[in-house]
Formats: C-alpha cells, structure tokens, sequence
C-alpha cells in the first residue's frame, strides 16, 4: 500500500511559493552607508559641517571577482533594505527546500531498493 507522506508536501509547496515570492524582491549585495561632500563651493560640508548622508551604497562582487557597486537614491531605500534582506532569507529557504529534496530522493531510493 502506498503510504501518502504527510506534512512535507505541505512545507515543500509554501517553500516555492515563498522563494516566488522572495524572488522577486531581492536585491544582491551588502549594503554600507556613507557620508559624502558635495559638489557646491562654500557648502558646510567643505569646511567643519557635518558632510552629506547618509547616502546608501550596494557593493557586491561581479563576474570576474570584482567588487562593484552603486548610489541608491533616497525614496528607494527602504525597498533596497527590504531587497537584501529578501536575498539572505532566499538563501535559507532554498536550503531547506533542498534538504526535503534531499530526503525524499532518499526515502524514493529505499523504496525501491526493498520493492
Ligand atoms: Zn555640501
């Protein structure tokens, strides 16, 4: 008789929908924040203000091994916090996702093995 496995079907579907979900938002790179001075002659921040910021940064590293990085203006970066933080907890999830698929590949070749 067939035994339908409880539960982990379950846990395996909301995985995929929460990478879908994850997916979608994540943003790859850490974020650092920096203070700058401007460009306008006389500012404060040339002298003894205090400098411009924080204006956050992405770095991350590209294709040849390079770390690289861009300005993300002001009104997005909530999204681009949100985003990094969606990629660390897309990571985790895959992982899990990866281990049930590990252990049903497993459970599928015991079966087998004692048919
Ligand atoms: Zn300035």
């Amino acid at each position: 008789m067939k035994k339908k496995p409880d539960k982990q079907p379950d846990r395996r579907q909301e995985l995929r929908k929460e990478i879908a979900r994850l997916a979608d938002v994540a943003i790859f790179g850490s974020i650092s924040e920096t203070y700058r001075k401007c460009g306008t002659p006389g500012c404060r921040c040339h002298t003894t203000g205090p400098k411009h910021g924080p204006h956050m940064y992405i770095s991350y590293r590209g294709d040849v091994g390079k770390t690289t990085g861009y300005y993300v203006p002001q009104v997005a970066q909530q999204d681009f916090r949100n985003g990094v933080t969606a990629w660390q907890t897309l990571q985790q999830r895959l992982r899990e996702l990866a281990e049930l698929t590990r252990e049903e590949i497993l459970t599928h070749a015991r079966q087998r093995r004692e048919e």
